[in-house]
């Protein structure tokens, strides 16, 4: 059988006395695409802050094609070729999308290759692949400020994209866009699985049911259950958990 690309084993994260995990354990096989899902506080950020050296686990193993990160800063981590978008799309404002993309692909040394213009043409080439391929090439030269939610959310994929991580982690892509937005923002995510191995953190249902990826539900730190969405959506252990969140 192929490698994991990821494995978390037995993962706890405490603050001050308080589980954020509880002995989780998850793996990822090499071009994977996996939906997490379960209620505010489960941990699902914490998760990802676990994966990214952001969080350090109290206990438990994190192995990234077989070698731990226990211990590596969030930078080494992202030079492994791990990615992650966060909840809020990080995008340079005052700059256009074409640059984004290119800072992204190669990142600035120092403010002088930030001010230059010189970009190798491997990277311009990989670039406009990849604003074509999320639809923002007539957007190349508008300020990522003026684009609207939606298009920000992939500029920060795409950004990511450039960077050409294995393994991505989106943490709610979809909060806030449009249903149409929302729909190709799934298309988008399944053409990159295969290629890249990708996490997705959402907690709209309509998405997660679009993405037909196997999905694992965490609950108070831990996992509570996986399978497909169909069968863990009737799952009465799910369904407890999310009707005690939507009474509370
Ligand atoms: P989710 O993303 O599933 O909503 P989180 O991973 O953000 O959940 O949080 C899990 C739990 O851990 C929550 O109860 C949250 O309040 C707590 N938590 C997260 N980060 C911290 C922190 N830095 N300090 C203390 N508690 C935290
Ligand atoms: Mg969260």
């Amino acid at each position: 059988m192929a490698q994991p690309l990821l494995e978390i084993q037995d993962v706890s994260v405490s603050f001050d006395g308080f589980f954020a995990l509880k002995d989780l354990s998850i793996t990822l096989m090499p071009g994977e695409l996996r939906s997490i899902i379960g209620p505010n506080g489960a941990g699902k950020t914490t998760f990802l802050d676990v994966i990214t050296g952001k969080v350090r686990p109290s206990k438990g193993g994190v192995q990234f094609k077989g070698s731990s990160l226990i211990g590596f800063s969030e930078q080494k981590i992202a030079r492994l070729g791990i990615g992650r978008k966060f909840q809020t799309p990080r995008v340079y404002d005052n700059l256009d999308v074409l640059r984004n993309l290119e800072l992204a692909a190669a990142p600035a040394k120092n403010a002088f290759s930030l001010m230059s213009n010189k970009v190798p043409t491997d990277v311009r080439d990989r670039v406009h692949t990849i604003m074509s391929y999320v639809g923002l090439a007539p957007y190349a030269r508008s300020l990522a400020g003026s684009l609207s939610h939606g298009q920000k959310q992939w500029l920060a994929i795409a950004s990511l994209v450039a960077q050409s991580p294995e393994l991505i982690l989106l943490d709610e892509p979809v909060a806030g866009l449009t249903d149409e937005e929302t729909n190709r923002t799934a298309e988008l995510i399944k053409d990159l699985a295969g290629d890249h191995t990708v996490v997705v953190i959402e907690h709209d249902m309509e998405f997660i049911r679009d993405l037909n990826a196997p999905v694992t539900v965490l609950h108070q730190g831990s996992v509570l259950t996986e399978g497909r969405l169909e069968d863990v959506k009737n799952d009465p252990k799910v369904i407890e958990v999310y009707l005690g969140q939507s009474q509370s």
